[in-house]
């Protein structure tokens, strides 16, 4: 059996075999942690930005989608606290010249613990059987017991440090705990420093006076600043939202596991304006609902969970992650924060401007507060391949990779193959292809054994091959053969619209969401 690593590695190698992700500018060997969707990543990260889009502005009335620029006023930085506070503390090993974040270096140290916690817990579990008590365990266990104080100490060590942004005590954390850089296996570090995750350029031509400005680095403020105009022109009534999706760029200081954590990556977020004081009731709400979303997928209810943040970002007062089952363990992949009047009272302040909404039924104007809900398309797309990506053994030793994508989101819906490239088969392929082309992205192969036609579509996790054959020229009929189970059926042409429609329709998943 391959180990996750492995199968990793060989699912990063099958994207880019198959046309699903290049490295950037490969033929200059590439550019650190930027990458390209091809032909059919393009297609499944469409699909899952229709899924996020519709579900925000179709399901919902009260919310509506803008379009931001990437560019924006200097300024606009300053109001939001990035320019002084988007910071991430770094940390170098002098010895392999590797460059480390210092708080992830403590969470995966906190990590070790929970898990050698969680191996006796399983272990004494499996002893016990069904008289087992966990917390009593815990307690009396005198292992489990020493492993859960050090633990504790060390989060609550790490929290405190992280909440006064004491760089210092960071790195006698690391000190401390005889944190090892995993490549030298040295604890020789420098001092912790901070490190600015916005890209910066100017603006204008030098001899003009060129203006420095940022990339964005979050879709969000392109909302917040665009809250008046869409307010009014849409009078929109509090409770509502604006849902944007778009690109982010973040100088992340160390950028790896693929498309995980990139240097420019896209964003679906969503900021939902409320009355002061109800935060926690929708802070609520949609963290059920955007889980709700993830899970109508069906890659697999047990490879979701929640993740209360220990450190608050500068602008929230509460913060949740859905993270998701990566071959290298749970990892954020959705956030949900709430983000108080934070931002509109900053960008009133900054830009003097009067941001605020005027409550009809309370007869008083407030600045709204906002719910978040944020999640990044690549992050979702990596985690839909790695939970699609299997490698199969066949019946008398054959093997496939099969990709077995929701059909939702699948790029190819269907592919229409003539059993040979002859005798008029070509010609009714054609026809069938034309027949289902204006709806569905469909493919059309004439070439190989059809065994070897099938392996391509299962390698790309099309659900539908479609085959032609003499016996169609007479009864209309063609053979049907289903991705994940490979069983074949004999289906008229009349009803292929109909089968392929149900099966890939989001409607379905809409109507579980919102159940
Ligand atoms: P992390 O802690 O992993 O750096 P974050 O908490 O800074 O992420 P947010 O600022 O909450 O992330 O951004 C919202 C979402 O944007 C994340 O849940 C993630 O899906 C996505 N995202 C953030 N940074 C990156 C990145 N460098 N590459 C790809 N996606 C990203």
């Amino acid at each position: 059996m391959a180990t996750q690593e492995e199968t990793f590695k060989k699912m990063v190698a099958h994207c880019k075999e198959y046309g699903f992700v290049f490295p950037s500018s490969e033929i200059y060997d590439g550019l650190g942690a930027v990458y390209d969707y091809g032909q059919n990543g393009v297609e499944l990260k469409n699909n899952i930005k229709r899924y996020w889009w519709d579900s925000m502005t179709l399901l919902h009335e009260n919310i509506v989608g803008i379009d931001a620029s990437i560019f924006m006023h200097p300024t606009v930085w300053k109001a939001s606290g990035h320019v002084d506070a988007f910071n991430d503390p770094l940390i170098d090993n002098k010895d392999s010249k590797k460059r480390y974040r210092a708080d992830v270096l403590i969470e995966d140290q906190i990590a070790k613990y929970d898990e050698k916690i969680d191996k006796e817990v399983e272990k004494a579990r499996k002893r016990f059987g069904d008289s087992f008590n966990e917390e009593l365990f815990k307690q009396t266990n005198e292992r489990v017991h020493e492993h859960i104080v050090k633990r504790d100490a060390l989060h609550d060590r790490y929290k405190a440090a992280m909440n006064a942004n004491d760089l210092n005590e960071l790195k006698q954390i690391i000190l401390d705990e005889e944190i090892v850089c995993p490549i030298s296996g040295t604890r020789n570090w420098t001092d912790v420093r901070q490190f600015n995750l916005m890209f910066q350029t100017e603006m204008g031509s030098t001899a003009d006076g060129a203006m420095k400005i940022y990339l964005r680095p979050e879709t969000a403020q392109g909302i917040f600043v665009n809250y008046l105009n869409v307010q009014k022109t849409g009078r929109m009534k509090i409770p509502f939202g604006i849902a944007q999706i778009g690109k982010a760029f973040r100088n992340e200081i160390v950028a790896r596991q693929f498309v995980f954590r990139m240097r420019e990556f896209e964003q679906m977020e969503m900021q939902f304006f409320i009355k002061p004081g109800t935060e926690m009731e929708w802070f609520k709400h949609w963290k059920e609902f955007r889980l709700k979303w993830h899970k109508a997928l069906g890659l697999g209810d047990e490879k979701y969970r929640y993740h209360d943040h220990e450190k608050l970002a500068h602008y929230a007062n509460a913060a949740t992650d859905i993270e998701f089952l990566m071959p290298f363990g749970f990892k954020e992949v959705e956030g949900i924060h709430s983000r108080t009047n934070f931002d509109l009272s900053q960008h009133a302040q900054y830009s003097g401007k009067k941001i605020e909404y005027f409550d009809p039924e309370l007869n008083e104007s407030y600045t709204p507060y906002v719910i978040e809900t944020s999640i990044g398309v690549d992050r979702m797309f990596l985690s839909i391949m790695c939970a699609a990506y299997k490698e199969e053994q066949l019946e008398g030793g054959d093997t496939r990779v099969v990709l077995n994508l929701p059909p939702v989101l699948a790029p190819v819906k269907a592919c229409v193959m003539p059993l040979v490239k002859k005798d008029g088969l070509p010609e009714k392929a054609r026809e069938v292809m034309d027949m289902l082309k204006f709806d569905f992205k469909t493919n059309y192969d004439e070439k190989d054994s059809i065994g070897k036609r099938y392996r391509r579509q299962d390698a790309i996790g099309t659900p539908f091959c479609i085959t032609i054959d003499h016996d169609t020229l007479n009864d209309n009929c063609v053979t049907v053969r289903y991705r994940d189970t490979m069983a074949q059926d004999r289906i008229n042409i009349n009803d292929l619209h109909a089968l392929i429609a149900k099966a890939v329709d989001m409607k379905q998943l809409y109507k579980k969401i919102m159940e």
